[in-house]
């Protein structure tokens, strides 16, 4: 069992059983299937169930691996730079295409960029070095004080032992609009960008 990107990927002895969990889904070990799960499978360790009460998340069966994705976004990030260059769209929405970089959502992205002071509107190809390298910090920065802290949870997401995650409660600006920016005290905008709320702080993301 692995993890690439967003998903989570189970090799079988023939074939690939892959996971996106999305906003909802949950992946639950226990001695017997979850009451609710819908689907449950038997392994060595006991039943892993597939719990999602939206139906957002997906389960799939393929023979061979097919994920189109961009490089991780804990490995080296040296790429970056000339990528970024190569693009004009807005850099949030640059973040959240898999194609680009995997792994990266609408709260991650938000908050990368909060950490790393850049408006999330800026072309990409407008950053400059300073920005970049600021940003190249803020993904694994920002990503690793999250899983630290077992993912965000505004709802259905639990980990693997049934408990929520913590990292909610150290959202700097990701729904928080309205509130004082935790650096400069600018109210926290809220605005959509490629149909997705963004939130960040115009004062201190430039
Ligand atoms: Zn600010």
């Amino acid at each position: 069992m692995r993890r690439r990107g967003k998903y989570i990927v189970f090799a079988l002895d023939r074939g690939f059983l892959v996971f996106h969990l999305r906003m909802t889904g949950r992946l639950l070990l226990g001695e017997v299937p979850a009451g609710d799960a819908r689907a449950a499978f038997r392994t060595e360790g006991g039943w892993l169930s597939f719990v999602d009460r939206r139906r957002l998340a997906t389960a799939e069966y393929s023979r061979e691996l097919r994920l189109e994705l961009g490089p991780e976004p804990l490995g080296d990030l040296s790429w970056l730079p000339d990528a970024l260059v190569a693009s004009r769209r807005p850099i949030k929405l640059w973040l959240m295409d898999q194609k680009n970089i995997a792994g990266i959502g609408n709260i991650y992205a938000a908050e990368i960029l909060f950490s790393a002071g850049i408006d999330p509107r800026r072309p990409a190809n407008s950053l400059r070095p300073q920005e970049i390298s600021r940003l190249m910090a803020a993904i694994p920065g920002v990503l690793t004080r999250a899983m630290e802290h077992r993912g965000t949870t505004f709802s259905d997401y639990r980990d693997p032992s049934g408990n929520p995650g913590g990292f909610q409660g150290l959202l700097q600006v990701y729904q928080r609009a309205g509130e004082p920016c935790p650096r400069c005290g600018t109210p926290i905008q809220r605005i959509e960008l490629g149909g997705r709320g963004t939130y960040f702080c115009p004062g201190c993301q430039r």
